[in-house]
């Protein structure tokens, strides 16, 4: 199926590994030009050029900007590289696990700051360039925890919880100029911060990484984690031509783990 998106300028944050690469990916894979961020700049332009050929057999481009997209100064050095984004995917790290009586003022802070200022300020800066061209598709990253709260979760799902109740007003109002917005919420997918935050938790209480790997993968009723790629095929579908009657959802990618009927 064509996604109708070749040629289209996307900027895809936190894109140097796990979900932002795989939704990378799939935009390269559609033609799309994309710019990926990140702030490690060695990780970032080793991503980039192992995405050239990926790129250059869709007759698309790739370039990297490193910065931290959580800053004022980072978000104006992505924007000065790729000012008219008809495609945006938000993303940064998520805030650190932990009781919420550990954490502090600025630990709220900062969360709200990464999982909610960050991406609606990026939102005010192209949503507008959008409607004036008649085509923009903003998804952002979020987390299944904004649906369903997770144990040792807090700052992840309060914060987020923000910019979802955000998203739910302005995507309505875009949409009538062919601009959507959508959040789509991961479950549990095989990346560096996933295996890394089990690990931990693992260290925490004596077990063996491996066996709470397994253990957690067996409590998903598809019985293992997503694959990135299944997470940037759906973000790519959503971005497509076709998608355009799609806004203001939450959109989990959890293999069933979330149990409720709506
Ligand atoms: P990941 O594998 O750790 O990748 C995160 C990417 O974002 C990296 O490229 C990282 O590169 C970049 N990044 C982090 N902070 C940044 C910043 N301040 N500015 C610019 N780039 C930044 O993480 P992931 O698993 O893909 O997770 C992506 C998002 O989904 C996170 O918010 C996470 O909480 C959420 N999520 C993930 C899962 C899951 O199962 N994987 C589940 C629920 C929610 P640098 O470190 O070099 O900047």
């Amino acid at each position: 199926m064509d996604l109708g998106i070749r040629g289209r300028n996307a900027l895809v944050c936190g894109a140097s590994k796990g979900l932002g690469r795989a939704c990378a990916e799939a935009l390269l894979r559609e033609g799309v030009n994309v710019t990926i961020v990140a702030r490690d700049a060695a990780t970032l332009d080793a991503t980039r050029a192992a995405m050239q050929d990926l790129a250059a057999a869709n007759g698309a481009s790739v370039q990297a900007v490193a910065c931290d997209i959580t800053t004022p100064e980072g978000r104006q050095q992505v924007l000065a590289a790729c000012p008219a984004p008809d495609i945006l995917v938000t993303n940064a790290g998520g805030p650190p696990p932990g009781d919420f009586r550990q954490f502090g003022l600025d630990d709220w802070r900062r969360a709200v700051e990464n999982n909610m200022l960050t991406p609606i300020d990026l939102i005010k800066s192209t949503v507008d360039g959008m409607i004036a061209r008649r085509f923009g598709r903003i998804i952002n990253i979020t987390s299944s925890s904004v649906k369903a709260p997770i144990r040792m979760l807090d700052l992840s799902g309060g914060a987020r919880s923000g910019l979802t109740g955000f998203i739910a007003g302005i995507a309505r109002e875009t949409v009538m100029h062919n601009v959507t917005i959508n959040n789509l919420l991961p479950g549990s997918f095989a990346t560096d911060r996933l295996v890394g935050m089990i690990g931990k938790l693992a260290a925490s209480q004596g077990k063996a990484p491996d066996d709470m790997l397994s253990a957690s993968q067996q409590s998903i009723p598809a019985r293992r984690f997503g694959d990135p790629d299944e997470f940037g095929a759906y973000c790519a579908f959503l971005c497509s031509a076709q998608a355009g009657y799609i806004t203001g959802q939450n959109l989990l990618i959890d293999g069933g783990n979330y149990p409720g009927v709506f």
